[in-house]
C-alpha cells in the first residue's frame, strides 16, 4: 500500500482555537488520535547546532528520563547526532536554530501517514534567542521562582509531549499548558516533569508500561485559569484561615509569604497528583518546618488518606493546622509530604514533599487593666473579693497565663503577694474572686502580670497596676 505522508505543524502558537481550548490529543482528518506505532520513538539530539554545553544535553536528557517514568508504555531513547539536521530526513532530531516569531520559543514538527495515523516523523527545534537556563540545581535562577531563567528541561519535556502527539491543555495544572511553572520543588531542589495529566492523556493512547510506575507527587503550584493561546496558567498554593479566607502575605525573593503567629488554626493547599498507572490510595502528612526542606523528620500536624485517581491533579486544602505554640518568629514553611507513613513502593521518594514560605510573626500579651473593690479599707469580713482583670494579645493563638498579686508599691513583680493565676483566651474582662484573709495589715496596689508567651520579645507591656486598697488588722 502506498503511503501519504502529511505535513502537521505542531506550533505551540497555533493549535488552538479561539483561546478556549481544552485538553486534546492531535487527531488525523478521519478522527482518530495521532500515535507512534512502535511504542518506543528514536531521539537524535544534535550535538553541533544544540548549545555545546553539557548542561544543556544533560537538560534533555533529563527531560527525556522524566517521561519514561511515567505510567504509559511509550518510551524515548536519546542519541547524539551529528550530521546534517532537516525535516523529513527520516529523523527524529532536536536541534537550536533562529525562530523568527516572537511568540514562540520552541517548536515541535512532526508528519504522519494518513491511512493508520501513525507518526512518520517527528522534529524539535529551540530557540537560539531566548535565555535558556538547563540547570534545575539553582531554582533561583528559574523564571518560576523570580529568575531571568527560561527552563530548557521543562520546555523539553513540553515539547516531548506534542512529539508524541499530545496537544495544548488549557483547564488542568498541566505541562501542556504553562511548562515552566509546572514545575516540583522542595527546599532549593527544583524538577520538571510530565505531570499526571499528560501521564493520564499518553495512557489512553498508548496503554500502560509494564514496569512499576507508581509515583505520588506533590507541589506548591495549582492551575488558575488560561491564557489568550490557551496555555492552562499556574499560581502558587495559597495559605488560608480555617474558613479558608487567604491570610495576608507578601512576595519576598519570588515567592509567596503568608502571616501566621504561633497557635493561630491555618489551612495550606497543595496539588497532589499521582502520575503513575493506578488508582492509589496514600496518607498525606501536614507538617510545619523551621526552613523549606520539608520531610517526615518535622512537626507533624495532621493527617489524611485519599483515593489518588490517575486522571486529574487533586488541589486540596489541608485539615485545619495548628502553627505550633513552640515557632520560632521568622521565615519557615508549612508543608505536605504525600505517603508520609511510606506504605507504598516507589521508584523515586524524592517528589514526596513540598512546602510554602510562612512568616512567623512575634507574640505579644498585653495586661490591659486590674481594678478591685471601690471602698479603700478591707476589712476582715471582706477577706473574699472579687476583681475584675483585663488581658489582650497580638500574633499569639495559646492561652494567656495571668497572676494576680497584691505590691506594696507601684512595681509588680515576681516576689509580691500572689493572691490568684491561671490562664485564659477570654479577652473580655472578666471577674476572679481572690481571699484576702492570709494577707498583712497595710497599704497595697493589685497588680496583674502575664506570664511571657513563647519567643515574646517585649515583655514592657506584661504588667499592670491597679487601684490602691487598705486592710486593717484582723479581729479577734
Ligand atoms: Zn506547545
Amino acid at each position: 500500500m502506498r503511503h501519504t505522508k502529511n505535513a502537521i505543524h505542531l506550533v505551540c502558537a497555533l493549535l488552538v482555537v479561539g483561546g478556549t481550548a481544552h485538553a486534546s490529543w492531535n487527531k488525523c482528518p478521519n478522527g482518530q488520535k495521532l500515535r507512534w506505532k512502535s511504542g518506543v520513538v528514536s531521539m537524535r539530539l544534535n550535538a553541533t547546532s544544540f548549545f555545546q554545553s553539557p548542561d544543556a544535553t544533560a537538560a534533555v536528557a533529563s527531560a527525556i528520563h522524566e517521561m519514561n517514568w511515567t505510567g504509559s508504555a511509550v518510551k524515548y531513547t536519546l542519541q547524539s547526532d551529528t550530521g546534517d539536521v532537516g525535516w523529513l530526513n527520516g529523523q527524529n532530531e532536536i536541534w537550536r536554530m533562529p525562530i523568527t516569531d516572537p511568540d514562540i520559543i520552541a517548536w515541535t514538527g512532526s508528519w504522519y501517514w494518513e491511512d493508520d495515523c501513525t507518526f512518520a516523523e517527528t522534529d524539535i527545534w529551540f530557540d537560539t534567542e531566548q535565555k535558556w537556563y538547563p540547570l534545575t540545581t539553582n531554582k533561583k535562577k528559574l523564571t518560576a521562582y523570580g529568575g531571568p531563567g527560561l527552563p530548557l528541561a521543562s520546555v523539553a519535556i513540553h515539547e516531548l509531549g506534542h512529539a508524541q502527539g499530545d496537544g495544548h491543555t488549557a483547564d488542568k495544572y498541566c505541562v501542556m499548558g504553562g511548562s515552566s511553572t509546572h514545575v516540583f520543588s522542595n527546599g532549593d531542589d527544583a524538577r520538571f516533569y510530565p505531570g499526571e495529566y499528560l501521564t493520564y492523556q499518553s495512557i489512553k493512547v498508548y496503554g500502560k508500561t509494564t514496569k512499576n510506575a507508581n509515583d505520588l507527587g506533590v507541589v506548591h503550584w495549582r492551575h488558575t485559569g488560561h491564557d489568550k493561546k490557551g496555555y492552562s496558567t499556574h499560581g502558587r498554593c495559597r495559605v488560608a484561615d480555617k474558613s479558608l479566607n487567604v491570610l495576608t502575605g507578601i512576595w519576598k525573593n519570588g515567592e509567596p509569604l503568608y502571616y501566621v503567629y504561633p497557635g493561630q488554626v491555618v489551612r495550606a493547599e497543595f496539588s497532589f497528583e499521582n502520575r503513575g498507572k493506578e488508582t492509589t490510595t496514600a496518607g498525606v502528612g501536614w507538617y510545619y518546618s523551621s526552613d523549606d526542606h520539608v520531610w517526615t523528620s518535622d512537626q507533624l500536624l495532621a493527617t489524611k488518606t485519599f483515593n489518588f485517581g490517575v486522571d486529574k491533579v487533586g488541589t486540596k486544602w489541608s485539615p485545619n493546622l495548628t502553627v505550633p505554640l513552640t515557632a520560632v518568629p521568622g521565615t519557615r514553611a508549612l508543608g505536605a509530604v504525600v505517603d508520609f507513613d511510606s506504605k507504598i513502593n516507589e521508584p523515586m521518594e524524592k517528589n514526596n514533599a513540598t512546602y510554602t514560605h510562612v512568616l512567623v510573626l512575634t507574640p505579644d500579651l498585653r495586661a490591659v487593666s486590674i481594678s478591685g473593690p471601690k471602698k479603700k479599707k478591707l476589712k476582715p469580713g471582706d477577706s473574699t473579693v472579687s476583681v475584675t482583670i483585663d488581658v489582650d494579645k497580638k500574633n499569639w493563638g495559646g492561652k494567656v497565663p495571668w497572676e494576680i498579686r497584691l505590691s506594696k508599691n507601684q512595681t509588680i513583680g515576681s516576689k509580691d503577694k500572689l493572691l490568684a493565676s491561671g490562664s485564659t483566651t477570654n479577652l473580655a474582662p472578666q471577674t476572679i474572686v481572690v481571699d484576702l484573709s492570709g494577707v498583712k495589715k497595710g497599704k497595697y496596689y493589685w497588680g496583674l502580670r502575664l506570664l511571657a508567651a513563647s519567643h515574646e520579645d517585649d515583655l514592657q507591656d506584661n504588667t499592670v497596676t491597679g487601684n490602691k486598697i487598705k486592710i486593717t488588722k484582723k479581729k479577734k
